[in-house]
């Protein structure tokens, strides 16, 4: 809670990342997020893991061990064989209870256009599980454009684009894909205040949510949003309902 208001983080890492050597345990989240008044926050393996069974077992035992604070997302190397990919993923979501399935193209070069990447989404819609997709760094797989076909074609489906496209370069092509594509939310780590401004004269508040992604980003996400010159409603879907209402907890 900051400011009265319930806060949401729709986009944190813990585990550790072969490819980075970056290593944030659960323990360290959430005294980040009691140092910064983060009530609530999704997190997700690193996209390369040594193990990422044990990184899924890492996270499910964090989400029972601090019982409503924290939801669970699944990420896992999309070519491994197919039928070892839909046991994992339905073991995240029958034992640990996860909530989202993760795509983050820039390490899994998944191409959402091909008909053989049809299983993907199709795991996550036999699940009911939210799908989180990495957008900008990456490119071509992770432009959010791309995700926009997919979710025609699955329109129970909730698509997150993390990043909005990343940094502001893709952005425009983030609200497009949201404006044609109602089941599209986008989560707005890595934006500056004036591209959030532009989003919201085309995409509605209660499709936008905040994200640290990193812990050193954790304080500016969240302050960006507070510091924008927005109603206190918009504040309050992007801070908290709308991660509230896409991935299960209490609204703010
Ligand atoms: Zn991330």
């Amino acid at each position: 809670m900051r400011q009265g208001r319930t806060v949401w983080d729709a986009h944190t890492h813990i585990g550790t990342a072969r490819h980075s050597g970056r290593a944030y345990s659960a323990a360290e989240l959430i005294e980040d997020m009691d140092r910064h008044g983060v009530d609530c926050s999704v997190v997700i393996p690193f996209p390369v893991v040594d193990d990422y069974r044990a990184a899924h077992d890492e996270i499910g035992a964090a989400v029972r061990a601090h019982h409503g604070r924290l939801r669970g997302v699944a990420c896992l190397n999309p070519y491994i064989p197919e039928a070892g990919f839909r046991d994992e993923v339905r073991r995240c979501r029958e034992v640990h209870g996860f909530t989202a399935l993760k795509l983050q193209p820039q390490y899994q070069a998944l191409n959402p256009l091909w008909p053989t990447s049809e299983f993907f989404f199709e795991t996550a819609q036999e699940h009911r599980m939210t799908l989180i997709v990495h957008t900008g760094t990456g490119i071509p797989y992770s432009l959010p454009s791309l995700y926009m076909p997919p979710a025609r074609r699955y329109p129970e489906l909730t698509f997150v684009l993390a990043h909005c496209g990343g940094g502001g370069l893709l952005v425009g092509e983030a609200i497009v894909a949201a404006q044609f594509c109602p089941n599209i939310v986008l989560e707005l780590s890595t934006l500056m205040p004036n591209h959030i401004l532009e989003v919201l004269q085309h995409v509605a508040a209660d499709r936008l949510m905040a994200g640290s992604d990193l812990p050193e980003n954790l304080e500016i996400e969240i302050a960006k949003i507070e510091s924008l010159p927005v109603s206190e409603e918009d504040k309050r879907k992007i801070l908290g309902c709308t991660a509230a209402r896409v991935f299960g907890g209490p609204a703010a």
